[in-house]
């Protein structure tokens, strides 16, 4: 399955924050084994928002989106993906209750339009309850397209993404990436010319072109990087793959121009 992810947010187009739930998302998916080619960024505007799904759906299969979910007006994602989809609004009682109850903890004597609207979710779709914020997510599904809906702020993305997505995506899944790290020295530690990249991916050669485990050089001011991913449908199995291709890539570098070789476990 490819997926794309398209975080929505005036803010992150306009540079006033980092778009740090699609480097998060990538990362996740990428250990789930799931391709993702593209990632979009779109202000909250519903034309601009079909726009990026249009674009989306045509080269992929699924799309994650944060961002736009919250209470006031210019939250209209879930509002314009409804509608994509061709999915019926219906009020989800258990949202209802949970913001009735927060409500009245904090002293008001009833909801707003605002946070009604966020108990409002599309029929026949999986929910995705928030245990840390407000807003729900869900996941859509409809002619073999599927849209996962997601918060904006990190620390209720996250940990919606894991206690709820990860189940369901690792389903659609029949592989997961695993990667060795090789870190060589940098021109500090070692004044001498291998430890540039150029060199490094010299010495690489045809290992370069490797198709799994994929091997790719990394320029990094501290020294250049070297990832060797494989997939497979185990850790175990993955690992048995990317141990030789390792082995040939630390004896071409020399081991004396490498600091570390270890899992990528980030
Ligand atoms: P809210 O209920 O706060 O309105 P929301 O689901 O509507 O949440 P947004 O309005 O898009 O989400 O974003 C709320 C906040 O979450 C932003 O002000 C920002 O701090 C953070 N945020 C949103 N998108 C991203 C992102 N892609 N990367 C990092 N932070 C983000």
């Amino acid at each position: 399955m490819v997926v794309e992810i398209i975080s929505v947010g005036t803010e992150i187009l306009m540079g006033n924050i980092v778009n740090t739930n699609a480097q998060y998302l990538a990362k996740r998916l990428a250990h789930l084994g799931l391709d993702c080619h593209f990632q979009t960024v779109v202000g909250d505007n519903p034309a601009r928002i079909k726009s990026a799904l249009d674009v989306a759906y045509s080269r992929a299969d699924a799309v994650i989106m944060t961002g736009g979910l919250g209470p006031t007006k210019d939250d209209l994602t879930k509002e314009m993906l409804m509608e994509y989809f061709g999915k019926r609004p219906v009020v989800d009682e258990q949202v209802l209750n949970f913001l009735e109850e927060r409500s009245k903890a904090r002293g008001f004597a009833k909801l707003s339009d605002g946070m009604k609207k966020q108990a409002i979710v599309p029929a026949d779709s999986l929910i995705l309850y928030n245990h840390h914020g407000t807003a729900p997510g869900c996941v859509m599904e409809r002619d073999g397209k599927i849209c996962i809906l997601l918060p904006g702020p990190p620390h209720e993305m996250q940990p919606m993404f894991e206690e709820c997505c990860t189940l369901y995506l690792n389903n659609k899944s029949d592989k997961i990436l695993v990667s060795m790290i090789i870190k060589c020295l940098s021109k500090n530690d070692a004044p001498i010319s291998i430890v540039g990249e150029s060199p490094v991916a010299d010495r690489l050669a045809e290992l370069l072109d490797g198709v799994n485990p994929t091997v790719a050089t990394y320029a990094k001011e501290d020294g250049c990087l070297v990832r060797v991913t494989a997939a497979a449908k185990t850790h175990e199995d993955a690992i048995k793959i990317l141990n030789p291709v390792v082995e040939k890539c630390r004896e071409r570098i020399g081991k004396e121009y490498i600091k570390f070789i270890k899992e990528d476990v980030d």
